[in-house]
């Protein structure tokens, strides 16, 4: 339908667009009781050490259970909450609950390493590293055992802020991982003068290096990156036993994928960890 066809009819774009629009500043709304309510919930998806081939920690992996529209994953809420700054507080909600989490593994005799994604929008404001720290401490979880994950793009603002709180952190005994690596502004500058302890080579990277000569020499060297830096590399979405194959080859630390487990509830992260390590 366009304009010409008459008075009665309308863009079916701008109709599209006003519907999208309407949804978001809904989820929006939505977004500000979901955390009162309880609404939001963590999968776990198991890190797995490369050479043994057992879990080397979780990463913590949010989700919206919406009364109406059922679960919801990240990639249609995160951006809204950044936009709205309520990643503020549902931020510091997955910091805690996964350091709760991890303290009760430890507590049942299990050191599983817990990584939790933090956004640009947190990493820019000032509170983060008193966030991570109170989260740490409110849960007695010791800090080599939280990663941060933190994409490129969240680095190219406000460095100097960044390099505090990275030291700070570090400090503490928290690792810091660059996440997604190699996909938006990769740059030799921040891998100098940041203090970064993990890169995870981006699942677009894996994809295809099998049968991608290219993909696989990009594998190659952000491992040698990685390491030649004093840095661990894991690798993203692997999703098949010939992508394992070549990154133990080419001598990647960790990887995560469907091969190995989805992201699961916490009580199938202790079956695994007591089954498959
Ligand atoms: P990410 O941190 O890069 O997490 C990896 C994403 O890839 C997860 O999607 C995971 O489920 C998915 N994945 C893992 N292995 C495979 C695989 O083998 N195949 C495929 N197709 N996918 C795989 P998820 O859970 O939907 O999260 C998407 C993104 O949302 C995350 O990407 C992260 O950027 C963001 N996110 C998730 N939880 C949080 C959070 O608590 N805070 C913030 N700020 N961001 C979060
Ligand atoms: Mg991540
Ligand atoms: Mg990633
Ligand atoms: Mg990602």
């Amino acid at each position: 339908r366009s304009k010409a066809q008459g008075k009665n009819t309308y863009h079916w774009f701008d109709h599209e667009l006003i519907q999208e629009t309407i949804r978001k500043y809904q989820l929006e709304q939505e977004l500000m009781s979901a955390l009162e309510q309880e609404q939001f919930y963590l999968l776990y998806q198991p890190k797995v050490d490369v050479k043994k081939g057992v879990i080397s920690g979780v990463e913590a992996l949010v989700r919206w259970k919406h009364p109406d529209l059922g679960v919801i994953p990240p990639i249609d809420f995160i951006s809204i909450a950044e936009e709205s700054q309520q990643i503020i507080a549902l931020g510091a909600w997955v910091m805690q609950q996964s350091c709760y989490q991890g303290k009760r593994w430890l507590d049942a005799g299990q050191e599983v390493a817990i990584s939790v994604n933090v956004s640009a929008v947190q990493l820019a404001h000032d509170d983060v590293y008193e966030m991570i720290k109170r989260a740490l401490t409110e849960a007695a979880l010791p800090g080599y055992l939280l990663q941060v994950e933190i994409t490129e793009s969240a680095i190219m603002e406000n460095s100097n802020h960044i390099i505090d709180t990275f030291s700070q952190l570090r400090a503490l005994g928290v690792k810091v991982a660059i996440d997604d690596f190699g996909v938006a502004y990769s740059s030799l500058n921040y891998l100098r003068r940041l203090p970064i302890d993990i890169l995870k080579i981006d699942k677009s990277f894996v994809d295809d290096c099998v049968t991608n000569q290219k993909d696989r020499m990009i594998v190659r060297t952000v491992v040698q990156l990685g390491h030649n830096l004093g840095m661990s590399v894991t690798a993203e979405g692997v999703e098949d036993e010939a992508q394992l194959a070549l990154l133990k080859t080419e001598g990647c630390d960790e990887y995560q994928g469907y091969l190995f487990s989805k992201p699961v509830s916490a009580p199938e992260i202790s079956e695994l960890l007591f089954s498959k390590r």
